[in-house]
């Protein structure tokens, strides 16, 4: 059997350790933290169980497939329900709304709450629909950079007239011409987030994403979150696949255009195929310091990241789901703080995951798992231990005021996590969720290949390289490697 080493074991490194298994390799994955899952953690603190990391799970099939990839049964293994309603919107002038799954009955909810015509918003999540159509095939589930065709001038010419696509305009006035109602334009600018960009520079394209949601539905895992990670890690040992912890990897070694292998504090391990799950920026900083570095690819701006709290809460919130969203007053400031000025607005929309509403193990009787979280931006040297002390007091303000209680005495205990400490943990370059924004619309051509022009047998996947960040879009990079990589002679 040949053999492959992947390095990192974020969602996307086990999924292409179990693509590179099922191909025939022997595949061994080295991860520098004590545990797998990247930035997909989970931990408890006081009886209380968070996910630390994602926590909206789209596209559920993209897991399945990897459990039928390797002929097993994908619910043996690993289950999820579709949530209904989605989320909980809350206004600051008091109104609010359910994101109901079924999109009809969402329209309905849309006219009687905020009196935006039921049909727009039909239409307006047909068009989603459409968009994602349209473009999924070609900006997704393949390698953009091997079809050489989609990236000359006069092709990318013309895709940049395609005014269909949305390539012409950014999301919001996108969503404004659909909307007069700003809390709904507001509600559909959100969906930028969703990987890391802006809604007044991202094209009008990523109005694709409501469609994942809305159209296709949005899952919960049994388990949580981190359950996607442990199940398919499950199957990746039975494949064969071995993980070794506290293994960093120092440097990817290469001979005469080829990969070798990787050095390890540890030692050296020969590999006919190294597969990097490291975020492509250090990976060419750190592990391939001697190569040709693609600098325009490293250097396109870096996606937004997050500050969270997660608080355990000493009381029920009947009024809260799983998923709610507190908006800003004024979302075009708040992103201009986020990604002109690099700080956080003083008002910013709030998010609030609370998973012990589906699976209430996750939090003592009475109580609930809150985590809060902040779109901030990716770390460029910010006061940070300032900005987070400013934004806790501003973040209890704002649901002290939205919810009518005084938060900060409910709260039994907390961790954060910020921009330095993802990077610290996930080696994601400037903390950043996403790898690059997709805040221009040639991003998607910028992204970094699934592949290396330069040397063979090195690949790469996850959320920095192509085809972007998101639980999804990682997987489906590490589909794109699988496909990539020639197939090993079996033993
Ligand atoms: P990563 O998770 O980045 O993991 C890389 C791994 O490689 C790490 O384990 C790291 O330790 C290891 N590594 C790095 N360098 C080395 C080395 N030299 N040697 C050995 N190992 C190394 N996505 C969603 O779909 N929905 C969400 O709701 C969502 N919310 C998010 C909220 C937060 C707070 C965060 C942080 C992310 C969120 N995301 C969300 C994004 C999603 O988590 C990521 O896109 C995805 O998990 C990244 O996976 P990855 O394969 O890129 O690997």
């Amino acid at each position: 059997k040949k053999t492959a080493i992947v390095v990192g074991s974020g969602i996307g490194g086990i999924a292409a350790a179990i693509r590179l298994a099922v191909k025939g390799y022997q595949v061994t994955v080295l991860e520098a933290n004590t545990t797998f899952g990247g930035k997909m953690q989970q931990f408890n603190l006081q009886g209380y169980r968070f996910d630390a990391g994602p926590s909206l799970f789209t596209l559920p099939h993209l897991v399945d497939e990897l459990f039928t990839l390797a002929g097993r049964t994908p619910a043996s293994y690993f289950r999820y329900t579709r949530l209904d309603p989605v989320t909980h919107y809350f206004w600051p002038d008091g109104s609010a709304l359910k994101a109901y799954a079924d999109p009809a009955q969402f329209a309905e909810e849309a006219e009687q709450q905020l009196g935006v015509p039921a049909k727009a918003v039909q239409q307006a999540l047909a068009k989603s629909a459409r968009l994602y159509k349209g473009t999924a095939d070609t900006f997704l589930h393949k390698s953009l950079h091997k079809a050489g065709t989609y990236l000359s001038p006069d092709v990318l010419k013309a895709i940049g007239c395609l005014s269909d696509l949305g390539l012409t305009t950014n999301m919001h006035a996108a969503n404004q011409k659909l909307f007069q109602d700003p809390r709904f334009v507001q509600l559909l600018d959100r969906f930028a987030t969703y990987n890391g960009s802006d809604p007044y520079q991202a094209p009008g394209t990523l109005n694709l994403i409501p469609h994942l949601e809305h159209n296709i539905g949005a899952f919960y895992p049994k388990g949580g979150i981190y359950a996607i990670a442990a199940s398919l890690v499950k199957l990746a040992e039975e494949l064969g696949v071995t993980f070794r912890y506290n293994e960093q990897v120092t440097r990817i070694t290469t001979a005469a255009g080829a990969v070798t292998g990787v050095e390890t504090h540890n030692g050296a391990y020969q590999a006919a195929v190294v597969v990097s799950n490291m975020d492509v920026v250090p990976t060419y900083r750190k592990l391939l310091p001697d190569q040709p570095a693609p600098e325009k690819t490293l250097q396109q701006p870096r996606s937004s990241s997050a500050l969270i709290f997660y608080w355990g809460i000493q009381r029920a919130f009947p009024e809260l789901h799983l998923h709610n969203i507190f908006f800003s007053q004024n979302y075009k400031e708040e992103f201009e703080h986020i990604f002109q000025h690099k700080t956080i607005a003083p008002d910013p929309t709030v998010y609030v995951n609370i998973s012990s509403k589906l699976d209430p193990t996750d939090a003592p009787a009475g109580c609930e798992n809150w985590f809060v979280m902040v779109n901030v931006p990716h770390n460029q040297g910010q006061n940070w231990q300032q900005l987070i002390a400013a934004t806790r007091t501003a973040v209890l303000n704002k649901l002290g005021s939205m919810l009518q209680v005084p938060l900060e005495p409910l709260i039994a205990c907390e961790q954060v996590l910020d921009p330095l400490l993802i990077e610290q943990q996930t080696s994601s370059f400037a903390g950043a969720l996403y790898g690059s924004s997709s805040n221009n619309r040639m991003a998607a051509f910028l992204r970094h290949p699934n592949f290396s022009g330069r040397i063979r047998g090195l690949y790469f996947c996850g959320g920095s390289v192509h085809p972007g960040g998101g639980i999804p879009l990682c997987l489906l990079s590490a589909k794109i490697v699988g496909e990539l990589v020639p197939e090993s002679e079996k033993a």
